[in-house]
């Protein structure tokens, strides 16, 4: 048992499995958020499961999310090795009953077995994952901010990337989502020059039209980001916990996910499409954080006034 993956609220775990083939198809993932009681996070867990099901399914159509099933799994010696840390409030060496059970999300493995892909380009929003043979291209994609409101009054991403000074990020993923905006998506703004040089051309061909075409996945969330934007509260009037809706909540995991959008040159449907689109990091978040994005806002409105009016990089003289 290992971890595999760590984001700020949760971990990827892979479990060893007899049949070697099978290792790498579900990993299992544990929030490690602070919870005071194992009742407290069992019950967050299964909360958070029905949210992304009533919720997030729906909205997304299952064809985008991938399958999550709920697992309650006895706390073993190597579970609590990997869990203690994060949950030290009610896993110890001897707190926990060996009958004692903890919920987790068993989740399809999206991510390209180690072994096999190479990172061509790593930055915070787009991995690059490609096999040797190069008949399988994955990319890992933190589309974040796709919709702008009007009142924010700049790009989100662009500014935000600014503010961290990742400098390395010469693409604009807002876009990449051709709509309201009058120039056209051209995905070679992703990729490095080096990048392009070890990707085959019919991918570039096949996610160019990908990226053109109406109804992908980056589009779908933008339609819906900007649909939920035109409904709710903004960030800046909210004043209480009670003031973060579930549309809120809702907009604030769009703005948040993971997506991989996977090419793979043998695996192609009736159409001829060779790419397939999943859409992970679905989890709720703590109402508390309207803090964090009230704060995180006011910071950035200020870098956008000293940025002097390249609040986007496509709009950059750099
Ligand atoms: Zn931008």
């Amino acid at each position: 048992m290992e971890i595999i993956g760590k984001g700020n609220a949760n971990i990827l775990i892979r479990f060893p499995n007899e049949n070697d083939d099978k290792n790498d198809e579900y990993l299992y993932r544990f929030c490690i958020r602070p919870f005071q009681s194992l009742e407290s996070y069992n019950s967050y867990t299964m909360t958070n499961h029905e949210f992304i099901k009533r919720e997030l399914v729906p909205l997304l159509g299952e064809e985008y999310v991938c399958s999550l099933e709920l697992v309650s799994l006895p706390i073993c010696d190597d579970l609590k090795r990997i869990l203690g840390p994060y949950c030290k409030s009610f896993i110890t060496k001897n707190m926990i009953p060996a009958s004692d059970s903890i919920m987790g999300l068993k989740v399809l493995n999206l991510k390209p077995s180690r072994l096999s892909m190479d990172i061509l380009q790593e930055d915070h929003q787009l991995k690059v994952y490609v096999d040797a043979t190069g008949d399988k291209i994955v990319l890992e994609v933190k589309p974040k901010w796709l919709y702008n409101p009007d009142t924010l009054g700049f790009c989100r991403n662009c500014v935000h990337n600014s503010f961290k000074k990742r400098e390395n990020i010469k693409y604009c993923m807002a876009s990449m989502v051709k709509a309201r905006t009058h120039h056209q998506v051209n995905i070679m703004d992703l990729f490095h020059e080096n990048t392009v040089k070890c990707l085959p051309e019919i991918f570039i061909d096949d996610l160019n039209n990908y990226f053109q075409n109406d109804d992908n996945v980056l589009k779908r969330l933008y339609y819906l980001q900007r649909n939920l934007s035109d409904k709710t509260v903004s960030i800046e009037k909210i004043n209480s916990d009670d003031d973060v809706t579930t549309g809120l909540m809702i907009l604030m995991i769009l703005r948040d996910v993971t997506v991989f959008i996977s090419w793979d040159k043998q695996d192609g449907d009736t159409d001829g499409n060779h790419i397939s689109s999943h859409i992970i990091d679905l989890d709720l978040k703590p109402r508390s954080k309207w803090k964090h994005w009230q704060e995180t806002e006011r910071l950035l409105s200020k870098q956008s006034n000293n940025n002097n009016n390249n609040n986007c990089i496509l709009h950059s003289n750099v």
